[in-house]
């Protein structure tokens, strides 16, 4: 058995087209939903909540450098940048997301992300379960811009609200 650590590439999705010649890339959020919370669920269980939340940012980071590299164009200027960002997370399903305060001088910035396909509909615990989404924004944000970021989701469907909002700060 080869256990050598390889990290997470784009070309690991494969190829979907000839794989999936009848249902493409198609696919229902209950089935992403089954696996995100299910996976969530064995790993808070062996390895507790707070773990579980820093992977999950970890994976949505590694997952969004992937991202920003090939499906987005990190040599767009900003404007150009943030309207693909959100083209594209509308045509994948993600969720409709809106830039509420862009500030590249100090590297602030808010983002609010409604439908979002991790929590819109959920249950309200009164704690936000988008790490992942957090992760994918910190790894989008760091290719583009090339410096590391703290990013919060302090509003969640599963706190109560209708929308998902990130706080992002550059560290
Ligand atoms: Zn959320």
């Amino acid at each position: 058995m080869n256990d050598t650590f390889r990290s997470f590439e784009w070309k690991d999705i494969g190829d979907i087209e000839r794989g999936r010649p009848t249902f493409g890339d198609k696919m229902h959020v209950t089935v992403y939903r089954m696996f995100h919370y299910s996976l969530r669920s064995v790993l808070e269980k062996s390895y507790g909540k707070a773990a579980t939340k820093h992977n999950l940012v970890e994976a949505g980071r590694l997952a969004g450098r992937e991202f920003c590299r090939h499906v987005l164009d990190p040599n767009l200027p900003s404007a150009e940048f943030f309207c693909l960002l959100k083209q594209k997370m509308a045509e994948l399903g993600i969720g409709i997301l809106e830039v509420e305060h862009a500030d590249f001088e100090n590297m602030i910035f808010i983002i609010t992300i409604s439908e979002d396909l991790d929590c819109s509909g959920v249950a309200v615990t009164g704690e936000t379960v988008c790490n992942f989404d957090e992760g994918l924004i910190m790894g989008i944000l760091e290719v583009y811009i090339g410096r590391l970021f703290i990013v919060k989701e302090t509003d969640c469907w599963s706190n109560g609200d209708w929308t998902c909002r990130f706080h992002i700060v550059a560290i």
